[in-house]
């Protein structure tokens, strides 16, 4: 086993940490504040070719394998949390199930400008009564002759604000519970599909979180990605990499957290000398070292697992729910080290440890990735 990146991935994540600390950390705290959708960051990070890593060129993407992805992913959100979670949703939850279930056509179509980053996607699972429990989503799509009608709405949808296309589950048949649900593309300008609540949030505030309403959408059998019926497959397969993305932009909070605590802990003094000569703030900081190199690694694990092709939901789930926890640790005992500061919205610890919490929450809460990895146990995987 070597631990060691390729020199492939050395270069993608010097790359990446260069771009993110001149171009994108100086702007983390102006887009909090506005919570505007930074649009011209997601165009740079389209011309570093970081919106469709995992596609092939063919299909306009960087043909990479998925520790690039994590890495990128993870410089990203070290530098700004909202941008991590913008390319990871347009990467993991937009561009990678259009690729695998997606025909040529359709990838000419929904995959190819999305990939190139001219446009960007989003992903609609999540309902007002659905979370969680998202086979029981109410959304319909009831066939008339050759068309599909959609009525319904989506909630907490990221990037929904800003997206091309949003790829929405609906339910075709009720009588057959998960095994109902077919999984749609639908373009922004489609009559009937509109953007219903801009949700203010307690973090990653510019991500662009809005309800997507449909009503009375008509869609012919060429929006149908994936076979009818095939929806929740493709909704819960996407999330095992989507974790991954999660995982990735946790660990880059994480070691943000920790990079500033470095330095704040060996510039401010107390008792007439830096509080880093301090024991209580050393182990702080050893803690956080090393939950952040073990969610890293766990990361890195499941990107492997990813790219082997085999199943890789328990090495994903267990990614994102290492990282994440840590992450909110690690973010806290950030706002510990700055003291009064670090509960002041001009340092960049209040910031970190309100982004944190999200990671906890989306692409499948605490409490179900500890329910896939029992399960994955109990199945003896
Ligand atoms: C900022 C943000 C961005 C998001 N982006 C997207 C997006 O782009 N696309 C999208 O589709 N969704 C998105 N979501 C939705 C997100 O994935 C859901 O909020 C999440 O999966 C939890 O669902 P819920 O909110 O309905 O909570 P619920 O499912 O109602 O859960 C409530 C509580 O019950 C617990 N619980 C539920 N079921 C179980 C169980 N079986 N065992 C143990 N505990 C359980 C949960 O862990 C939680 O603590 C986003 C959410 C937010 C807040």
């Amino acid at each position: 086993m070597d631990f060691r990146l390729t020199e492939e991935q050395r270069l993608i994540r010097d790359m990446v940490r260069e771009f993110a600390r001149e171009e994108i950390a100086p702007r983390a705290a102006e887009i909090d504040r506005t919570r505007e959708f930074p649009r011209d960051t997601f165009r740079k990070c389209a011309d570093l070719n970081l919106t469709g890593m995992m596609v092939p060129e063919e299909w306009g993407g960087t043909g990479l394998d998925s520790v690039s992805y994590v890495i990128a992913v993870e410089e990203l959100s070290r530098a700004c949390a909202t941008t991590g979670v913008i390319i990871s949703v347009n990467n993991s939850l937009y561009c990678d199930p259009v690729q695998r279930y997606g025909t040529d056509a359709q990838k000419e179509r929904w995959l190819k400008p999305f990939a190139l980053g001219e446009k960007i996607g989003c992903y609609c699972l999540t309902e007002p009564h659905a979370g969680s429990d998202a086979a029981s989503l109410r959304t319909l799509a009831v066939r008339e002759g050759d068309t599909w009608v959609l009525n319904g709405s989506k909630v907490f949808v990221t990037n929904g604000i800003a997206a091309d296309c949003a790829i929405v589950f609906a339910n075709t048949d009720r009588d057959k519970g998960n095994r109902g649900l077919t999984a749609f593309l639908v373009d922004r300008d489609t009559p009937g599909y509109s953007i219903g609540k801009h949700e203010t949030k307690m973090g990653i505030t510019a991500s662009g979180s809005v309800e997507i309403v449909l009503d009375h959408v008509r869609l012919s059998d060429e929006h149908r990605l994936g076979a009818e019926g095939e929806g929740f497959k493709v909704a819960m397969s996407t999330l095992d990499g989507g974790r991954i993305g999660i995982a990735a932009q946790a660990v880059g909070i994480a070691q943000s957290a920790l990079d500033h605590s470095l330095s704040y802990a060996r510039e401010r003094k107390a008792f007439g000398k830096p509080i880093a000569e301090l024991q209580a703030i050393q182990f702080k900081l050893a803690n956080m070292a090393v939950a952040v190199e073990a969610s890293r690694m766990l990361t890195y694990r499941a990107a492997v697992a990813k790219d082997s092709g085999r199943r890789f939901s328990q090495e994903s789930a267990m990614a994102k729910l290492m990282a994440s926890e840590a992450c909110v640790a690690a973010t806290r005992e950030a706002v510990q080290i700055y003291g009064g500061y670090g509960y002041i919205n001009e340092y960049p610890v209040e910031r970190l440890y309100r982004d944190a919490k999200i990671t906890e929450i989306y692409e499948g809460t605490s409490e179900i990735q500890r329910v896939v990895i029992a399960a994955g146990l109990l199945k003896g995987e």
